[in-house]
């Protein structure tokens, strides 16, 4: 096999466990919030109460062939489901590309490096979903997975991936991302007396710090969250004309950013940001 097929093919298989990925988050999706195990029971149908059979449980093709239906009752499911699945997907298959570019890339550093990545945006997309509907972020995809990112960075830094920010960095990211949305929440309690902002924003932005270090990720990360979030909520509250801003969740937004900066934060940096490089060296 040459090079480059390899490198297609692990392309591929990266698109395929994104799929499957994508699947179980979608149970996490509908559980966490409720406090039930994302493992017991296997799936079933929320209607007829019918366990799903494993060639009915297949990423976006299973929606498809039972035309958004349960096989059983008939009750609709929701397209949410394989919108989900292709999301991860897709988001695995564009990591594999900017992370492994090449089949020069090809080696465990770099496939490490793509397996935290994609664990790190995998997270983020689970949460996003919990968040809009229900106005929380878990623990367990936030501040839980401060450690994992300190792990992670240090143990790629051994590995010699040349991106790797390392423990320290790791470290000081989750406490300038967390300390600055901190210190945000408190001024505005002192100011307006009510919360502006849930504290699980402040722990989300601890754990994208942690993976992606304090600088120049985290005011990229706060900023694009900032414009993005004012070029939907604005129009938001215009429309309704109600305290609408306040029940737009920032989570979604942070993830966005941060997703972002994964898939392209060097290169905007370098382009749009050039003062911040210098800032660091
Ligand atoms: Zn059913």
């Amino acid at each position: 096999m040459s090079p480059a097929t390899l490198h297609a093919l692990l392309a591929g298989y990266a698109f395929l466990l994104g799929l499957v990925v994508g699947s179980f988050l979608n149970v996490c999706i509908a559980r966490m919030p409720e406090d039930r195990s994302v493992i017991r029971p296997p799936s079933h149908c929320p209607v007829c109460g019918h366990r799903i059979r494993w060639f009915d449980n297949v990423p976006v093709l299973s929606w498809l062939l039972l035309r958004g239906r349960c096989r059983d009752c008939g009750t609709p499911i929701s397209s949410i489901y394989p919108a989900v699945e292709l999301l991860t997907g897709l988001l695995g298959w564009l990591l594999f590309r900017r992370i492994v570019p090449d089949a020069e890339a090809i080696d465990l550093a770099h496939l490490a490096a793509w397996l935290t990545m994609f664990l790190f945006v995998a997270m983020l997309v689970a949460q996003t979903f919990i968040d809009v509907r229900h106005y929380i972020i878990p623990d367990e995809f936030s501040i839980y997975a401060v450690p994992l990112g300190v792990a992670a960075s240090a143990l790629l830094q051994r590995l010699g991936w040349s991106e790797a920010i390392g423990w320290k960095a790791s470290v000081l990211g989750a406490l300038a991302g967390g300390g600055f949305l901190l210190l945000v929440m408190g001024l505005f309690w002192l100011v307006r007396r009510r919360e502006g902002m849930g504290l699980g924003d402040v722990k989300l932005l601890a754990m994208i710090g942690s993976f992606l270090g304090p600088f120049p990720a985290v005011p990229f990360v706060l900023f694009v969250a900032s414009v993005a979030g004012s070029l939907v909520g604005v129009p938001l509250v215009l429309l309704r004309r109600r305290g609408l801003a306040t029940a737009l969740p920032f989570g979604p937004f942070l993830a966005f950013a941060a997703v972002l900066y994964v898939l392209h934060g060097p290169a905007i940096v370098e382009r749009w940001l050039p003062g911040w490089r210098l800032i660091i060296r």
